[in-house]
C-alpha cells in the first residue's frame, strides 16, 4: 500500500466535520466523462483532478476539461491542506510536452490548463519544463489559449522568467491562504515570495493575465482575507478565485468551518470592489473550475475596462 503522505503520520488525528448541504458534487455518468479519462489514460497523463481529489472532478471531466499534473505526481513540498502525494519524485518525462499537446487535440480544448507538483529537487524547479510543455502545446494547438498554474520557484533564482517567455495566456500561481498561516499550512513556502511572484510576472509581461487562489475554512478571519486581497491587488493580480478548504484526510490540516454560500458572495462583493478584473468565489470554487469561460470573461473585462479609461 502506498503511503500518500509520510510526513503526516505522527500527526494528531482530526476528525472530519460532515459536509453541508451546499457542498455537493455533481454526479454525471456522461460518455464525455469516460471519453476524457481514456485519453488521459491513452497517453499515461496525471492530471490534478484525480491526484488532488478534487470535487469537481464529474462536472469538469463531462465537459472534457481536465488540467494536468506535469513533472510527476509526488510533490517534495509537505502542504497541510494538500492531498497530492508527497515524497521524492521521478525524473522528468522528456516525451511528457508531446503526450501532453496530443492529449489537448484530442481533446479538442480551447483553453488548456497545465499545473504541476512543486519540484524542489530540480536546479530550476521546473521552469524549463514548463516552458517545454507550453511551447510544445502552442505548436500543435495555435489556437488553443493556455493556463499555467505553477509552483513559487522559491529558491530559484529568476528561474521563473523562462516560464514568462513562453508567454502562457494565464500565471496562476495561488497564494492559497493567509500570511499568518503559512507557518503550519505552507510550511515550505513565504507568503511574500508568492506575492513577489505574482507581481514580477505582471511587471515582465504585461499582456499576461494574472491570477491566484485563496481557500477558506482554514482558520483565517475576515479581516485577514480582505488584507490578502489588498496585497494581491497591489501585486497586480487580475483574478481572483476564492473557495471552501476541504479537509482530505484525518491528518491533513484540521478543517475551521464551512463557509456559507452567501460568504461566499460577500467576499466576492468585497474583492470586486477592490478592482480586480474578475472574482469567483463559492464553496467550490477552485483555481481551474470553469477557466475556459472565466478566461473569456477576463478578456472582456480588460476590454471594457481599457474601452473606460481611454473614454474618461
Ligand atoms: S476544478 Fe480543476 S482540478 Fe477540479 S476537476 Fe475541474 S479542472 Fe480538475
Amino acid at each position: 500500500m502506498i503511503i500518500r503522505h509520510p510526513e503526516k503520520i505522527n500527526k494528531p488525528i482530526s476528525p472530519i466535520k460532515k459536509k453541508p448541504s451546499w457542498i455537493k458534487s455533481k454526479l454525471i455518468n456522461s460518455q464525455k466523462f469516460f471519453s476524457t479519462k481514456s485519453i488521459v489514460n491513452k497517453y499515461n497523463l496525471k492530471t490534478v483532478c484525480q491526484e488532488a481529489n478534487c470535487p469537481n472532478i464529474t462536472e469538469c471531466w463531462s465537459k472534457k476539461h481536465a488540467t494536468f499534473l506535469i513533472m510527476g505526481d509526488t510533490c517534495t513540498r509537505a502542504c497541510a491542506f494538500c492531498d497530492v502525494i508527497t515524497g521524492k519524485p521521478i525524473a522528468i518525462d522528456p516525451l511528457e510536452p508531446y503526450k501532453i499537446s496530443s492529449a489537448i487535440k484530442r481533446l479538442n480544448l480551447k483553453h488548456a490548463v497545465i499545473t504541476s507538483v512543486d519540484r524542489d529537487d530540480l536546479n530550476d524547479g521546473g521552469a524549463n519544463h514548463f516552458c517545454e510543455v507550453i511551447k510544445e502545446a502552442r505548436k500543435n494547438n495555435p489556437t488553443t489559449t493556455i493556463e499555467v498554474l505553477t509552483p513559487d520557484f522559491l529558491r530559484k533564482g529568476d528561474s521563473y522568467k523562462k516560464v514568462i517567455e513562453a508567454k502562457p495566456d494565464v500565471f496562476n500561481h495561488n497564494i492559497e491562504t493567509v500570511p499568518g498561516l503559512y507557518r503550519i499550512v505552507r510550511p515550505g513556502s513565504r507568503y511574500f515570495a508568492s506575492l513577489e511572484l505574482l507581481k514580477n510576472v505582471k511587471k515582465i509581461d504585461k499582456n499576461i493575465f494574472t491570477k491566484s487562489g485563496l481557500m477558506v475554512g482554514l482558520g483565517e478571519n475576515k479581516d485577514e482575507i480582505l488584507q490578502v486581497m489588498d496585497d494581491l491587488k497591489s501585486a497586480d493580480v487580475d483574478f481572483l478565485t476564492i473557495g471552501q478548504y476541504l479537509q482530505p484526510s484525518v491528518k491533513h490540516h484540521p478543517l475551521d468551518r464551512y463557509y456559507k454560500p452567501e460568504e461566499f458572495e460577500e467576499l466576492e462583493s468585497a474583492a470586486k470592489s477592490k478592482g480586480f478584473l474578475l472574482v469567483s468565489s463559492s464553496p467550490l470554487t477552485r483555481s481551474s473550475y470553469h477557466a475556459d469561460e472565466d478566461f473569456a470573461k477576463l478578456k472582456k473585462n480588460r476590454v471594457d475596462q481599457t474601452n473606460a479609461q481611454s473614454i474618461s
